[in-house]
C-alpha cells in the first residue's frame, strides 16, 4: 500500500499545508491513514485524513468533501475543517481536516457479550438522530454505516494527553537515535525554513506540547507498542462506559445523494450491514442506512454479527445472506424479490432458494432468548424495535426520525 497509487509515508514531525505538524497515528481505513496534528494557526488539535493517490481514492476523496460540505457544521455528523492536496513520493494525495473524535465503538463490543443495553440505546440514538439529518435536511444516504464509523467524542482534555504520549513516544524514539530531545526545535524550522512557516509560530506550538507533557507527564501511561496511540490512554475505554457518551458518524466516502436513487450501480455497504434491496440489486435510498442501523443495534447489543454469511461449495455468499435473512425474518414477498435485477442468480419462479434447499426458521426473538439469554420481555422489546428497521420493503421500513419515537428507545 505504501507504493505509487497508495499511501502517503507520514512521518511524525511532518508538516502539512504549512500548518498541521503531525503528532501520532489515530487511525487508518482501506483508503487512508488519518493523524492527530497540531494546527499552528488554528492554535488547536486536528485529524488529518491523508487519502491514497490512486485516481478512485482521489475521487472517492472529492466526493467525501463535496458531501461533508453539503452536510456542514451537524451535531452528530463529523465536521470538516479544511481540505488540500498533498504531493509525495506516491503521487498527490487529497488530505481532509476533521476535528478530532476518538476511539470507533467497535472497540467496545465485547465478543459474544456486546455492551450494556443503555449503552447501546444511547448510542443507536444519536446514529439515528444524525441519519434523521443527513437523510432529511441535507439528502445524503451514507451507505456505509457501522460500528468503524461511528467514533466517540472525546474532551480536550484527553486529545492533549494523546498528543503529550505521541510526544513521549517521539521523544524517546529520538533519543534511542541518539538525538536528544533539544534538536526537535531546530529540525522543525530547518524543515520550516522551506515551507516558510512562521519561526515564531513554531515556536509556541513546541512550548505549548513541551509544557503540557511537563502538567501531564504523571497522567499518561507508558506508550504502548500499539500503532495507534489512542490504545495508550487507559482511560479511553473508560470513558464510553459512561452514560453522557456522545458519538458522531465519520467516513462519508460512499455516501450519496438521496434524490439519485441508483437502480444496481455497483455494490454498497459492508457485508454484514448490507440490505436487502442491496443484495439483490433493487432501487436503493435512506432505508439502507436504517437496516444498517439495525445490523449495528444487534451486534451491540449481543458481541455477534446479525447477518455473517460464507460462500458454500454450491452457493454463493449472496444466496447464503438472502437465506440468513429468510431463517431470521421469514420468507421474503415475490413482490420484493422480482424487483431486484440479480433475482434470478439466487431464486427459482417459484421463489425457493436456487441452491440452498434446508432453511431453519429461528426468529429473531426466540434467537434473543434462547441463543443469548435474554429475558423474554426485553427480547420481545428489542425484537419488535428491530423488525421495524428489518421491513423488507424499503418503503415500509421505518424512518430515522420513526425510530427515534420508538418505545425501545423512548422507554414509554
Ligand atoms: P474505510 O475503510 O472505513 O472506508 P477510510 O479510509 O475511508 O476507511 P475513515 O473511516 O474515514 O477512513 O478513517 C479511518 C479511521 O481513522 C477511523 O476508523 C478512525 O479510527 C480514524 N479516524 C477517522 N476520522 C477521525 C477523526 N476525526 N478523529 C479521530 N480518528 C479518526
Ligand atoms: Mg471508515
Ligand atoms: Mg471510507
Amino acid at each position: 500500500d505504501y507504493a505509487v497509487g497508495g499511501f502517503y509515508p507520514v512521518m511524525i514531525g511532518d508538516l502539512f499545508h504549512e500548518r498541521y505538524y503531525v503528532l501520532c497515528k489515530l487511525g487508518w481505513g482501506t483508503f487512508s491513514t488519518v493523524w492527530l496534528c497540531w494546527d499552528l494557526i488554528g492554535k488547536r488539535y486536528v485529524a488529518l485524513k491523508i487519502v491514497k493517490s490512486n485516481y478512485i481514492d482521489t475521487k472517492s476523496a472529492q466526493h467525501e468533501i463535496k458531501n461533508l460540505r453539503c452536510v456542514g457544521k451537524r451535531k452528530k455528523i463529523v465536521q470538516l475543517l479544511d481540505d488540500f492536496k498533498v504531493t509525495g513520493v506516491n503521487g498527490t494525495h487529497i488530505c481532509i481536516v476533521f476535528e478530532v473524535l476518538g476511539h470507533s465503538i467497535l472497540k467496545f463490543i465485547r465478543p459474544k457479550v456486546g455492551i450494556p443495553l443503555p449503552i447501546v440505546k444511547t448510542i443507536i440514538r444519536q446514529v439515528l438522530e444524525g441519519l434523521d439529518e443527513l437523510h432529511t435536511k441535507c439528502g445524503i444516504v451514507h451507505t456505509d454505516i457501522k460500528p468503524e464509523n461511528i467514533l466517540v467524542c472525546v474532551d480536550d482534555l484527553f486529545v492533549q494527553k494523546l498528543a503529550a504520549n505521541a510526544w513521549k513516544c517521539h521523544r524517546t524514539g529520538m533519543k534511542l537515535a541518539g538525538s536528544l530531545v533539544s534538536s526537535f526545535p531546530q529540525n522543525l524550522q530547518s524543515s520550516s525554513e522551506n515551507t516558510n512557516v512562521n519561526q515564531k509560530k513554531v515556536e509556541e506550538m513546541t512550548h505549548l506540547l513541551l509544557s503540557q507533557l511537563q502538567h501531564l507527564e504523571s497522567a499518561v501511561s507508558h506508550p504502548s507498542s500499539s500503532d495507534s496511540l489512542v490504545d495508550s490512554l487507559p482511560d479511553s475505554v473508560n470513558k464510553v462506559c459512561s452514560s453522557d457518551l456522545v458519538v458522531k458518524i465519520v467516513d462519508l466516502g460512499s455516501a450519496c445523494c438521496s434524490e439519485l436513487i441508483s437502480n444496481c450501480s455497483g455494490t454498497i455497504q459492508t457485508r454484514p450491514y448490507r440490505c436487502l434491496e442491496s443484495l439483490i440489486c433493487a432501487e436503493y435510498g435512506p432505508p439502507v442506512d436504517i437496516w444498517s442501523t439495525a445490523c449495528m443495534a444487534f451486534e451491540l447489543a449481543t458481541g455477534d454479527y446479525l447477518f455473517f454469511p460464507e460462500a458454500g461449495d454450491h452457493y454463493s455468499k449472496d444466496e447464503d445472506h438472502l437465506a440468513l435473512i429468510t431463517e431470521l425474518l421469514g420468507e421474503i414477498p415475490k413482490d420484493i424479490w422480482t424487483s431486484g435485477k440479480m433475482t434470478h442468480l439466487y431464486f427459482t419462479e417459484t421463489g425457493g432458494f436456487r441452491n440452498i434447499k434446508t432453511l431453519e426458521q429461528w426468529g429473531l426473538c426466540e434467537v434473543l432468548i434462547e441463543k443469548y439469554r435474554w429475558l423474554p420481555r426485553e427480547a420481545r422489546d428489542f425484537a419488535e424495535f428491530l423488525h421495524s428497521l428489518l421491513a423488507f420493503d424499503p418503503k415500509q421500513r421505518a424512518t430515522a426520525s420513526e425510530c427515534l419515537l420508538h418505545p425501545w428507545l423512548t422507554g414509554a
